[in-house]
């Protein structure tokens, strides 16, 4: 006797379409989580010193803004400020260099 229970097909697309709601619905919960730590991290870590901690504080020279820490004296560049360094011709290069020693 076979005891296994007929299957519907409408039956199981319905449960597909379910399922795959339920994981949209997930994946939406699991990004807008990952923004709010993204948030949280941002708040928390904003012009601090990825080594020490400190407070950053900011330098414009020439139109380029460089984070120097305020205590271990590191220098950090933000997304495009390297090459904007490295455009500079070599006797305003060494000026900038000076600003940091
Ligand atoms: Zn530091």
């Amino acid at each position: 006797m076979d005891i296994t229970p007929a299957v519907n097909p409408e039956d199981m697309h319905v449960a597909r379409h379910e399922f795959e709601m339920r994981a949209k619905a997930e994946e939406a919960k699991r990004g807008k989580l990952e923004e709010q730590e993204r948030t949280r991290r941002r708040e928390l870590h904003h012009m601090c010193c990825p080594k020490c901690g400190s407070t950053l504080l900011t330098v414009d020279y020439k139109g380029i803004a460089i984070d120097e820490c305020s205590h271990c004296k590191g220098v950090w560049l933000d997304h495009s400020e390297l090459e904007q360094i490295l455009r500079l011709e070599r006797t305003t290069l060494d000026k900038f260099v000076k600003l940091f020693r």
